[in-house]
């Protein structure tokens, strides 16, 4: 017997649908340049210094043998990100769970509630929590997201067991303020629901209103699970690992230590030199250059948000994360303004409705570029606008 609640996965997945469009294009126009703003990925080489910790670990491993670690991560890097990231907020180095990434951990973390919990995932989203809720077999109660409220998440008036929230958010690209997010933790509280905050993109904040960490904020200890990576603000992307805050304070206490179960039965844990990789990133001199990159991603962010801005288009996100949210115009479909953008602009975008219904009427744009190509991509858009 079939997991019969795959059959509940209905959207299609629009990746291969992009891939399709782009190889006809290329096909017709082998030698045109196109500009990618639609991948989500690092766009930046590894830093070497990285790159050279993981090299020492595993030549460390040629005279040392070194099996299995603990399956929730060494010490080394557990206490690192608790003093690095946490400590102030009054976490311990046992409630920080490294793993292979968000992704997993999002979907994951579902095993630790009853099979008929109802988790709220909003509308548009990031499609991982949708799915694995869907597949999972639990209930799902949607938060549909506007553009009226700036594609703000509000706690809904029903309850619920479990939410996902991702800020700073992809695909919108907005963050949550202190008090956005101090609203749902009252409303956790009052509701005995837990928030599950992913929290990928930290490493891109700048606003002085947005916090970096949920803890940061008062209560959240007691209703909130966050989710980071070294994905993003590292380039770990194919490197592999990230974390899970479980605070052993949670309203649902025995969170904690049935995290740690799950993880000792199903996985051996994440590699020591890619570990010790991630241990490099504190380093003083290469948190500096990882700064540095995602000060780049940054400054082309800048300039797509100037060109938007030139052209007196409404559009969201872009400051705290590497997205921005753009409405088409003209009241144009996704899916149309994308093939638009392709055509005409030599641009690929995402189009908003792939996050959901209410993502329809969007195009999500990727700052994950150089400079130089969010002004070559610029300069296609004015011309573009100039031209349409
Ligand atoms: N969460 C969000 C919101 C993301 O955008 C992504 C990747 O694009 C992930 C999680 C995946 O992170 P990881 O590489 O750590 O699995």
């Amino acid at each position: 017997m079939l997991n019969p609640h795959f059959q509940r996965l209905k959207s299609a997945y629009i990746f291969p649908i992009i891939e399709k469009k782009l190889a006809e294009l290329q096909k017709d126009h082998p030698n045109q340049k196109i500009l990618n703003l639609g991948i989500g990925d690092v766009s930046l080489p590894l830093s070497p210094r990285v790159a050279e910790a993981i090299c020492e670990a595993t030549r460390e491993m040629t005279s040392s043998p070194r099996g299995y670690g603990p399956c929730g991560g060494y010490n080394f890097l557990k206490e690192a990100v608790c003093e690095n990231e946490y400590a102030t907020f009054g976490l311990d180095a046992d409630e920080i769970f490294i793993s292979d990434g968000a992704n997993t951990d999002a979907s994951s973390l579902l095993e630790l509630f009853a099979d008929d919990a109802l988790v709220a995932v909003t509308d548009p989203t990031y499609p991982v929590y949708r799915d694995a809720t869907l597949i999972a077999g639990k209930k799902l109660l949607t938060i549909p997201l506007s553009e009226d409220q700036g594609f703000i998440p509000r706690p809904p008036i029903e309850r619920a067991d479990v939410v996902y929230l991702c800020s700073p958010c992809n695909p919108t690209g907005v963050a949550m303020s202190c008090s956005d997010l101090q609203e749902w933790i009252s409303w956790a509280k009052t509701n005995k629901a837990i928030l599950i905050l992913d929290n990928v993109y930290n490493g891109f904040i700048s606003s002085k209103d947005v916090p970096t960490s949920i803890y940061q904020l008062e209560g959240a200890r007691n209703v909130a699970i966050e989710i980071r990576s070294f994905s993003k603000w590292a380039g770990f992307t194919g490197l592999r690992c990230g974390y899970a805050v479980v605070p052993k304070t949670l309203h649902l206490a025995e969170l904690h230590s049935l995290w740690q179960k799950r993880i000792d039965i199903k996985t051996n844990g994440i590699s020591y030199p890619i570990q010790k990789g991630a241990l490099a990133c504190y380093k003083k001199e290469v948190k500096e250059e990882l700064d540095a990159q995602v000060a780049l991603y940054k400054t082309s962010a800048d300039i797509l948000l100037q060109c938007l801005s030139d052209l007196d288009q409404t559009f969201f996100g872009g400051i705290d994360a590497p997205y921005i949210f753009w409405k088409t115009p003209e009241g144009l479909d996704s899916w149309a303004f994308f093939d638009q953008l392709l055509t005409h602009s030599k641009i690929i975008s995402i189009p908003g409705s792939g996050f959901g219904p209410h993502g329809e009427g969007f195009v999500r744009l990727s700052c994950f570029i150089s400079p130089s190509t969010a002004q070559e991509a610029s300069d296609a858009l004015y011309h573009h606008f100039a031209t349409v």
